[in-house]
C-alpha cells in the first residue's frame, strides 16, 4: 500500500504551531510523523486521514457552510457580548481572525486556559 506524504504540515496541539512536520497517511490515518514532538506525533496519530466529519453543524446537525455562517453570523447579531472561547489547536491566522471577529461583535475573548 502507497502512503500519502505530506510535507510542511502544522501541528496545533500545544500552541508552537510547528509548521514543519511531515505526515506519512495510509488511506484512513496517519501512521508516521516526522519533526514531531512526542506529544504532537501522539496528536496526529489519533486522527483518521479521511474526512469523517461534515462539513458544518449547525444545532448537532448536519448543514452546509453557507448555512453554518448565516446562523453564526445570526447568534453573533442577536447577542449581547458574545463568547469566543477555546482558541487552541487552531493556527495563529484562526486565532486573529476569531479576535477580530470578537472586536466587530463586542464580545470578549477567553481561553481553555482559563480553567
Ligand atoms: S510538534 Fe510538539 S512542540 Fe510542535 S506544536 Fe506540536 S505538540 Fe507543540
Amino acid at each position: 500500500m502507497s502512503l500519502n506524504i505530506v510535507q510542511h504540515a502544522t501541528c496545533t496541539f500545544c500552541g508552537c504551531v510547528c509548521d514543519d512536520i511531515e505526515l506519512h497517511a495510509d488511506a484512513e490515518k496517519i501512521v508516521k510523523t516526522k519533526h514531531a514532538c512526542s506529544l504532537g506525533e501522539a496528536w496526529f496519530r489519533n486522527h483518521t486521514a479521511e474526512r469523517l466529519y461534515p462539513e458544518a453543524l449547525v444545532d448537532g446537525q448536519p448543514a452546509t457552510l453557507d448555512t453554518a455562517i448565516d446562523t453564526a453570523a445570526d447568534h453573533l447579531y442577536k447577542a449581547h457580548m458574545p463568547l469566543v472561547y477555546g482558541l487552541s489547536n487552531i493556527t495563529c491566522e484562526a486565532q486573529r481572525e476569531a479576535i477580530s471577529l470578537a472586536e466587530l461583535a463586542g464580545g470578549v475573548i477567553d481561553s481553555h486556559t482559563s480553567l
